[in-house]
């Protein structure tokens, strides 16, 4: 068995891993970065949809090339109702995931970073003061034991890292969604993002998110939801204006995955593990908004292992800094939480305007049945045509 010393150890090498690497790329210490896949970038799990906001304040730019389809905001649909939000904090883009993390991965390798890849981290070993002492790494035809100063965990909703360390944790809330990219002909608002919302999606929304004129990620993601997600798909792909855009449509991709809405861990630091990204609920709500957040997430962790300061107070407050907003989308998920409780026709119309910005999470609790309604009738339009 290989043996390796190193200062840093990243679990992951999607966006969250990505980001550390290219914080410590450079730095003059020894980098590694593991990964299970054989490939960075694919399989692709993600709707693909990102904030022009996010896309401007990354510390590494993303090319032009890569920002595919230009998205000027989000259109929402519910019932008889629609609404279009535009501008700031509404526009973004689509794009091939694939792509970017590549051109992440490719950046940092020539900065040094070593990545191992086909390559899990299975176990550890701890030294008496809790911190871990090694890693072992196993592929299927070997294994690999390192010996880092630092890890950072970067390794998703279903982190190997924070199963073993076995520290207290907080309810797993997690949203399922079924995500397909998809060719269509009869695609209409190309340049929106679609959400819906309505009794098909419990505690969640249908979405379709073109890609060009012709493709798009379409799916539907429910929080918290123990019953069939593909029904709820099958009755998204029934409602009339969705059924008109995707008919005849072709199946290219399945991107389906679970996705992270709560925080699990008390403190994003422990001994000498940083979490970032999906495991530290590092993304932004109301549509688990990750790719980005994650990268910077891990970007910024990589930043304290730099500053030599690694307590979980410092990283709160580099996190606060380096992801303005978060602490609004803390709020967002609280208050849609508390939604999710309550009965069907109220809550559809609390997540509607909670995810539209009609109101805000401090005011959902003094807006009632009636009184959603007759905010939705006012702002929104009726639904003949897109
Ligand atoms: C279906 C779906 C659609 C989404 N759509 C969007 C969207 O449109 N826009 C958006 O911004 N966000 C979206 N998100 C959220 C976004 O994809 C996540 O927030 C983001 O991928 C989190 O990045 P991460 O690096 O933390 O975790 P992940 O992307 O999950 O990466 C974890 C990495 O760790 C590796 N790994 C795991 N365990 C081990 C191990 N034991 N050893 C070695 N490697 C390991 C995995 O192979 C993986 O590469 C979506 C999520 C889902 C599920």
């Amino acid at each position: 068995m290989k043996n390796i010393n190193c200062d840093v150890l990243i679990v992951g090498a999607s966006s969250a891993g990505l980001g550390a690497a290219l914080s410590l790329a450079d730095s003059g210490i020894k980098v590694i970065c593991v990964d299970k896949k054989n490939k960075i970038g694919v399989p692709v799990k993600c709707a693909e949809g990102i904030g022009k906001f996010f896309v401007d304040i990354l510390p590494v730019k993303i090319p032009k090339k890569f920002l595919k389809w230009k998205i000027k905001g989000i259109a929402f649909f519910k019932d008889d109702f629609k609404i279009k939000k535009k501008g700031p904090f509404w526009e973004g883009y689509s794009v091939n995931r694939d792509e970017i993390e590549d051109f992440f991965y490719k950046k940092a390798k020539s900065k040094g970073v070593r990545f191992i890849l086909k390559h899990s981290l299975i176990s550890f070993k701890k030294n008496k003061d809790k911190t871990i002492n090694s890693v072992l790494l196993a592929s299927n035809k070997s294994f690999i034991r390192v010996f880092p100063k630092h890890i950072i965990a970067a390794d998703g909703v279903d982190s190997k890292v924070l199963k073993l360390l076995k520290i207290p944790k907080k309810e797993k809330i997690t949203g399922e969604i079924v995500n397909y990219e998809v060719r269509s002909n009869n695609l209409e608002l190309i340049d929106y993002e679609q959400i819906y919302l309505g009794d098909f999606a419990p505690n969640g929304y249908g979405f379709i998110f073109p890609k060009s004129k012709t493709i798009a990620n379409v799916g539907v993601g429910c929080i918290n939801y123990k019953g069939n997600i593909q029904k709820c798909f099958k009755e998204f792909m029934s409602l009339s204006i969705v059924k008109s855009q995707l008919k005849g449509m072709s199946i290219l991709k399945d991107k389906s995955k679970t996705a992270i809405f709560g925080d699990q861990l008390y403190k994003s630091v422990h001994e000498n593990v940083i979490f970032c990204g999906d495991v530290a609920n590092h993304n932004f709500k109301p549509f688990i908004e990750g790719f980005l957040p994650s990268f910077i997430s891990g970007f910024t962790a990589g930043k304290l292992v730099l500053s030599g300061d690694i307590s979980a107070l410092k990283y709160d407050a580099l996190i606060e800094e380096s992801l303005p907003g978060f602490k609004d989308t803390k709020v967002l998920q609280k208050a849609m939480l508390q939604v999710f409780k309550e009965k069907s026709n109220l809550r559809n119309n609390h997540l509607f305007l909670l995810s539209s910005g009609l109101i805000s999470p401090e005011q959902i609790k003094s807006v009632n049945f009636k009184k959603s309604e007759s905010i939705i009738k006012k702002n929104c339009s009726i639904l003949k045509e897109f």
